[in-house]
């Protein structure tokens, strides 16, 4: 037996390069993985400019007490610039977002003056008011995104307000999904009896995608070993991952052990762990491979808790975990100490607390318990037994 903490460390310790660079435009990096640090070249914003529309003033010009005429002497639109030098007892009208004149620090919103033809009468404000200054946001020279971080709507963004056009991301981990098993059959097919339909392809095949990466269908493999032995060869060539699930139990029919036993390269663990307890983990020729169980709970969660980490890391990310936090157990929920168990959790805000309960039966092959899911309750190794109203962890499911 090996812990779930003690598999992962295993796992990730084997991917050891990233996947290569490629330049993509900013409308097509949503997602990826940021191979390089951007740093900026410019200032961000260029110059000094307007937060509000209203009139550009100098600090020297705004009276401690009472009112003062001000003589407007122009008016600057976001994208103009006055080429002039503002003199005393003088104010400019100004839009959001215009780069403020020479001889003004300081901004007048508008609704806060009067004006008078062509005088503006002002009151007492603080010197230096609704200014944007040169480089607030960004500072010429600074680092502004480090390599490793996931590109949000906000980074791409950023990288815009730069001026840069694209970004050198990581290419996308390319996983090939096999599902092994006579029983099991293709959806749209007539199902022969003693058959069940393929399921996990299809939930494994979002949860790679969800992850960033790109998904390559290579099918149904009976339990015949010589076929097995060479899909999976064929399947490691095209592909930087392999991913299979079932036949790494301990059952006759079990050939995907014993195929890679031959491949080499390859750990068959039991994970402490319910459900999910088998996991193969390793490598097939140049590629990445694991194992997961058949049980269609089990493998999406081990999916969760071992590939994920793997391809986010293979992406070049730096976090390669989501963070999990605590709930109040709303219900009894009951454990075996010894090894790490994970419910289908129903995480919800009660009033002033998150509170979370079970989606029912909990059997890893009920996969109607992940779709009532929003979260995996996450009870530790050295718990037993969990009380209504105690604290336990919960990990939220990836939203799409
Ligand atoms: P195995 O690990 O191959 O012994 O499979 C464990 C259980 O998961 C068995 O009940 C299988 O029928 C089931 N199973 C295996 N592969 C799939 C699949 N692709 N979709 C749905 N259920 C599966
Ligand atoms: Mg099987």
């Amino acid at each position: 037996m090996i812990s779930v903490r003690d598999a992962q460390a295993h796992i990730l310790d084997r991917i050891t390069s990233p996947a290569p660079p490629e330049l993509l435009p900013l409308a097509a990096a949503l997602g990826r993985v940021l191979a390089d640090d951007v740093r900026s070249e410019m200032d961000v914003p260029p110059t000094a400019n307007s937060a509000v529309d209203g009139y550009a003033v100098a600090a020297a010009d705004i009276p401690a007490a009472g009112t003062r005429a001000l003589e407007v002497v122009g008016e600057l639109a976001a994208g103009a610039v006055f080429t002039g030098v503002l003199g005393p007892h003088q104010a400019l009208r100004i839009m959001t977002g215009a780069p403020m004149p020479a001889g003004a620090d300081s901004v007048y919103l508008q609704e806060f003056v009067e004006r008078a033809g062509d005088r503006v009468i002002v009151g007492p404000m603080t010197a230096g008011a609704n200014v944007r200054h040169r480089g607030e946001d960004v500072r010429a020279g600074a680092v502004v995104l480090s390599a490793g971080t996931v590109l949000r709507p906000q980074e791409i963004g950023v990288a815009a307000s730069l001026g840069l056009a694209q970004l050198l991301v990581r290419q996308k981990p390319r996983v090939a999904l096999l599902s092994t098993g006579d029983e099991v059959a293709e959806p749209g097919t007539v199902r022969k009896p003693g058959q069940i339909f393929d399921s996990n392809r299809f939930s494994l095949r979002g949860l790679v995608e969800a992850a960033g990466a790109l998904a390559v269908d290579d099918g149904i493999v009976p339990d015949q070993f010589d076929e097995l032995h060479a899909r999976l060869l064929r399947a490691a060539e095209h592909a930087d991952v392999v991913l299979t699930s079932g036949g790494v139990s301990v059952g006759d029919y079990d050939l995907v052990k014993s195929v890679l036993q031959q491949a080499g390269g390859i750990d068959f663990w039991q994970v402490a762990m319910q459900p999910g307890r088998p996991l193969a983990a390793g490598s097939i020729g140049r590629a990445h491979f694991f194992g997961l169980p058949g049980n269609p709970v089990a493998s999406m969660l081990t999916f969760h808790l071992f590939v994920r980490p793997a391809l986010w890391k293979l992406a070049g990310r730096r976090e390669l975990f989501v963070q999990p936090f605590h709930a109040t157990a709303a219900e009894p929920l009951s454990k075996k100490a010894g090894r790490r168990e994970f419910k289908r959790g129903i995480l919800s805000w009660a009033k002033d607390r998150w509170e979370v309960r079970t989606t029912g039966p909990q059997g890893s092959g009920i996969l109607t318990s992940m779709t009532a899911a929003n979260c995996f309750i996450v009870i530790e190794e050295e718990r037993g037994d969990v009380e209504a109203g105690e604290t336990v962890w919960v990990e939220p499911f990836q939203s799409l």
